[in-house]
């Protein structure tokens, strides 16, 4: 059966659900309307631009600048602090709407839905009506506005949504990707980022149809599996399922029998560490944030004991859970001889939810650049390729007499 996507996307999702909820709150003044940002801490000169509304585009003001700087260019700005209970509010609120049309529905971020419509389209109903009533009842029941994608590929769902904003619906079926799609530069392909664009530009590949008419060999040589996967978006043949299934996992954990019983901290201070790196990669590929970091020992005796702690703000990055657990393996070591270790994260949360308090540290953003290189590499050459010096070093020491 030809599948029936649609991608649903809130416009200017932090900014509208504040604005609607100030409107509920007795407020005369709806935020869309005059320059206002969503944005961090003001008087620290940290903070920055998370949302904007459609006025403070105009003046400039860009998602991601620091507000200092949006203060000069629109001084009247009105910038409101960010409120995730509220925004999980309002993305409940959502969600419950679409649980009306399907039960198949992937949240893909705090103001983004795929719902799979396939099999609860009744004979002779079009799935543009639907969309449109969604889209309707969304403005009236919720007050704000949505973008949808309509398409029989989950991935042209999500290119369609994204076309003229706001309040619009667009259809990309995969017939009518040639003179809706391939006009459109290759930035715009889902999933294609800064880093490959210098490399596809390299290639002349200039837009998406340039892409998808290009051998499939050809970009598989240049881009591995990654390339195919974007050659198949281009040519609107993802082949993706709409994930619905609510499977967020409880905690991550990773845990090894050591090959031979280990009786110092540092020898097994290098395992923990490839062991926190794998769970740090994993937590980043479900798009999560851990909140907890627990460690555990079983020595040769087959007793158990573990370690937890608290981290010092949420996170996904290698280096702080690293940073953890080889604290916590300092305060949990007794001497004795360890036959399995072990690494697990807690208290974990969606990404999209806590976006925000993320963006204070310099450092952090650096970290993710490493932690984003790392994965890539990963992903291509395995595992076994990405060692950090600290660890070679280590492991070097241990194999020396
Ligand atoms: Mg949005």
């Amino acid at each position: 059966m030809e599948k029936r996507i649609l991608h649903i996307d809130v416009n200017n999702a932090f900014l509208s659900w504040t604005a609607v909820d100030r409107l509920k709150h007795g407020d005369k003044l709806d935020l869309r309307t005059i320059p206002a940002i969503i944005g961090g801490d003001e008087s620290q000169r940290k903070g920055i631009v998370v949302a904007k509304s459609n006025i403070a585009k105009q003046f400039g003001i860009k998602t991601g600048e620091p507000i200092y700087q949006a203060r000069k260019k629109c001084p009247s700005i009105i910038n409101v602090p960010a409120n995730h209970s509220l925004y999980k509010k309002y993305s409940d609120n959502l969600y419950k709407l679409f649980c009306e049309y399907t039960d198949k529905i992937e949240r893909f971020s705090i103001d983004e839905c795929f719902l799979d419509l396939t099999e609860f389209i009744k004979p002779g109903e079009d799935v543009l009506k639907i969309a449109i009533e969604i889209k309707e009842r969304v403005k009236k029941e919720l007050g704000f506005t949505v973008n949808i994608g309509i398409s029989d590929d989950k991935i042209l769902a999500k290119m369609a949504s994204d076309f003229e904003k706001p309040d619009k619906i667009h259809t990309l079926f995969k017939n009518e990707i040639e003179y809706k799609m391939w006009n459109l530069p290759i930035s715009e392909l889902f999933m294609v980022g800064k880093k490959s664009l210098n490399k596809l530009d390299k290639l002349g590949i200039k837009t998406i149809g340039d892409l998808a008419k290009k051998d499939e060999r050809f970009i598989i040589k240049h881009f591995g599996k990654y390339g195919f996967m974007i050659w198949s978006y281009a040519n609107g043949n993802s082949n993706e399922e709409v994930n619905y299934k609510e499977s967020r996992p409880k905690g991550i954990g990773n845990s090894v029998t050591l090959p031979y019983d280990m009786a110092s901290i540092e020898q097994l201070t290098p395992v923990l560490v490839r062991l926190s790196e794998q769970v740090s990669y994993r937590l980043r590929k479900e798009n999560m944030i851990a909140s907890v970091v627990n460690v555990q020992l079983k020595n040769n005796k087959f007793e158990v004991y573990s370690h937890q702690k608290k981290l010092p703000h949420r996170t996904d990055s290698s280096k702080e859970i690293t940073k953890a657990a080889k604290e916590l393996l300092e305060e949990l070591y007794k001497g004795d001889k360890i036959r399995l270790i072990g690494i697990r994260v807690d208290g974990l949360s969606g990404k999209d939810e806590i976006q925000l308090s993320l963006f204070d540290e310099k450092e952090e953003s650096k970290d993710k650049k490493i932690d984003k290189t790392v994965d890539y590499l990963k992903e291509k050459f395995g595992y076994g390729m990405i060692k950090k010096a600290s660890e070679i070093k280590r492991e070097d020491k241990q194999i020396k007499p």
